[in-house]
């Protein structure tokens, strides 16, 4: 390597006798600076989701390859957010693609010790047996006074803080809808 050569992988000579004299671009960049890609670069497609996290709710862009989640950033038209992201939102992209995430179904039957796997569209039939269960075991025509009611005591609703508002809308709408009194949030308790 010649001494101009090897004057030149210094930063500070570039900024110095180059067009950079304040060392923010050509100057400060290394070889190895730039030959990085975003981590978004190889994505195929993007879609426009919801940090899961909690109720704030901030707008999320993923980014997929493949069928597979790449990376998930802010979202800069989200109008709760403006593209930024905690720390926690951050990491969506560990919450999809970890390996410690449940791929299946789990069910622990009655006084069992062990874990079963479930297929989802049994583990979904098995919900709504329970949910249309309780509801009937439940179920008020009328009360003590004779009073029309039309309602069920058989379950109740209790969302927590990462259920936002359109969730909650959702939840209360079907809980209404099946007779249900008891809906609540975390958030206001
Ligand atoms: S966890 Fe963080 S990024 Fe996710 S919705 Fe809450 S504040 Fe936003």
């Amino acid at each position: 390597m010649g001494p101009r050569r090897w004057l030149s992988s210094w930063s500070v000579f570039r900024q110095l006798t180059g067009s950079d004299p304040l060392g923010r671009g050509e100057a400060a960049r290394s070889r190895r600076s730039a030959e990085l890609a975003a981590r978004t670069a190889g994505a195929d497609r993007v879609a426009k989701s919801v940090c899961p996290f909690c109720a704030v709710g901030c707008g999320q862009r993923v980014y997929v390859a493949d069928d597979r989640v790449l990376h998930v950033e802010g979202d800069p038209d989200s109008p709760i957010s403006r593209g930024r992201l905690c720390p926690k939102g951050s990491a969506s992209t560990q919450l999809v693609t970890g390996p410690q995430r449940a791929q299946k179904v789990l069910y622990r039957p009655p006084y069992g010790t062990e874990w079963q796997e479930l297929e989802l569209d049994r583990a979904l039939d098995m919900v709504v047996d329970r949910v249309l269960d309780a509801r009937d075991k439940g179920w008020q025509d009328v009360d003590e006074h004779g009073r029309r009611v039309r309602r069920t005591l058989g379950f109740a609703s209790l969302g927590g803080a990462t259920l936002d508002n359109e969730e909650n809308y959702l939840i209360k709408k079907l809980f209404t809808a099946l007779g249900a009194l008891q809906i609540e949030n975390q958030a206001r308790i």
